[in-house]
């Protein structure tokens, strides 16, 4: 098992992403990462422990309200800094941190492919970003229906998390088989694959 943790709201997203993924580590991982939306998006990801992260993410702009962050625990790809989430889509549109399987991701993948995608991690979560992200983009439709879109051609368990560059305020959360809760503050949403991290 894995851990997501996300944030939206006017507090900086980073420490809360933090403190989050150390709460959710005894459900044990092997690598960690997170995005943040401030003046640009940036993605920190490693093979490791939330405190290499950490470590990772010295001199980074933290000054961004959006983010969300993983622990991953690899079932596609070995543990390495390119197979750690968040995954970014090709065209840079789309960001996802995901909990679970993608079943059919080879032959999503085998889709993608023959449509001019490219891939840089072996893992079905980089499959399901692009896939949401090719939908987005041929049918013109919002990130929202996008991801409905995707997910209804998805056989697996998810939580995941999304958030589009083109809708910079909104953040996007499903789940089927895969915890994912949503804690509502005051003008403030977190997301968790448990309540620990709310708390
Ligand atoms: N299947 C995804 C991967 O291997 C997510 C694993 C997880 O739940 O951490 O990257």
């Amino acid at each position: 098992m894995c851990g997501i943790v996300a944030y939206l709201g006017s507090r900086t997203a980073y420490p809360i992403l933090i403190k989050g993924l150390k709460r959710l580590e005894y459900r044990g991982y092997d690598s960690a990462g997170i995005a943040l939306v401030g003046s640009a998006m940036n993605v920190v990801k490693c093979k490791g422990k939330v405190s290499d992260l950490e470590a990772a993410s010295k001199g980074l702009d933290i000054s961004g309200s959006i983010g969300m962050g993983h622990t991953r625990w690899a079932t596609h790809g070995v543990p390495n800094d390119v197979n750690s989430h968040p995954h970014v889509s090709m065209n840079g549109k789309f960001v996802l941190v995901h909990n679970g399987i993608i079943e059919n991701y080879a032959h999503l993948k085998k889709e993608l492919l023959t449509r001019g995608y490219t891939f840089k991690s072996e893992t079905d979560t980089e499959v399901l970003v692009n896939f949401i992200e090719s939908i987005y983009l041929e049918k013109k439709v919002s990130a929202e229906l996008s991801v409905r879109l995707a997910l209804s051609r998805v056989i697996g368990a998810y939580g995941i998390v999304v958030y589009c560059s083109e809708e910079p305020d909104v953040l996007i959360a499903a789940r089927k088989g895969s915890p994912l809760v949503i804690g509502v503050g005051e003008n403030e949403y977190f997301m968790a694959s448990d309540a620990s991290p709310i708390i």
